[in-house]
């Protein structure tokens, strides 16, 4: 299996030193990943901007924070004896693999040659925007003037760079205007590492099926959210009462299945980033997703592709 996104690190980082990846109470750990066999855990470096910045962190830049955090990682990966993945064909062997990527494009402060550092650090995906506007572009909003505004100057010089390093853009939390412009200047295929359909549950941070569609053509794939907030629309009056039910994610998945192809299909659960009453709380879970898809008639196939060929095909695409 491979999962698009997870925000471990940024918890672990949270934890000063408190808590690590080689075993925990989160949702992700080396146990839970061997015992679901997950072949490639994408781990993104959440850079927190203006107030989600902690205290203790706020003489830090972003560029810093994000430092810091790829210190975490790689401390935390050598201590879990979990090997980095710098090419897919790592992932060929039995255990588990770190996948490095990043969520928050304000990291750069503007600064695109940052970018062949990422490169360097081993970055697989690169986040435009989190729920903030950046240096890059606009987020994910529900003001439809924002929604509607592409990408900025720097952005479409950031997607071109990524596309010649071969670091692939991830569109999760980025404004409408935005993913058509991603979709207009990437040379490589693009992701949604963790959005869901907005067909079937409208808000924001989803996929609309033109969208969708329009990743599918591009190559692109699109990974299942767990968070309950983009699985239904029920409200509830606590954040950790709201369900994240299999049920819901199965309709999702073949919502986007018969919208935009077996192609599309990935999963990125967004695990310890997400809070709820989870169905399928860890790693080592997410076979029962499998058992209800399956139960529902899709293919061994198809599941496959959404399981990890599907990923797999676009990580071997920025391979240059
Ligand atoms: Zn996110």
């Amino acid at each position: 299996m491979i999962d698009l996104h997870c925000d471990t690190i940024w918890k672990i980082w949270q934890s000063d030193g408190k808590e690590h990846l080689r075993k925990n109470n989160f949702s992700v750990d080396y146990a839970k990943l061997a015992d679901g066999n997950v072949r490639g855990q994408c781990f993104a470096l959440f850079t927190p901007m203006h107030d989600l910045v902690p205290e203790n962190k706020r003489n830090l830049s972003p560029w810093e924070i994000a430092s810091e955090l790829y210190a975490v990682f790689q401390r935390e990966i050598e201590d879990a004896a979990i090997p980095q993945m710098h090419l897919v064909s790592d992932l060929d062997s039995q255990c588990p693999h770190a996948i490095l990527t990043t969520e928050e494009g304000g990291l750069l402060e503007g600064d695109i040659s940052r970018l062949s550092i990422l490169k360097d650090w081993g970055v697989k995906i690169f986040g435009l925007t989190w729920n903030w506007e950046n240096e890059l572009a606009y987020p994910n909003s529900k003001d439809p003037e924002v929604m509607s505004r592409g990408l900025k100057e720097k952005g479409i010089e950031a997607v071109e760079e990524c596309g010649r390093l071969g670091i692939i853009i991830d569109v999760s939390h980025l404004s409408d205007g935005g993913f058509y412009d991603v979709a207009k200047y990437s040379k490589l295929p693009f992701v949604a590492t963790h959005s869901n359909a907005r067909c079937v549950t409208d808000v924001t941070r989803n996929l609309s099926d033109d969208m969708l569609r329009l990743l599918a053509s591009c190559g692109g794939v699109c990974g299942l959210n767990l968070c309950p907030a983009f699985l239904h629309e029920e409200k509830a009056e606590r954040k950790e009462d709201a369900e994240s039910r299999i049920e819901d994610m199965v309709r999702h998945v073949l919502h986007v299945y018969e919208t935009a192809g077996e192609d599309v299909l990935a999963i990125g659960t967004d695990f310890d980033g997400i809070e709820g009453k989870l169905e399928i709380p860890s790693s080592d879970k997410l076979y029962l997703l499998y058992d209800a898809l399956e139960k529902k008639g899709m293919k061994p196939s198809v599941l496959d592709k959404m399981w990890y060929k599907n990923a797999e095909r676009v990580l071997l695409s920025a391979e240059v």
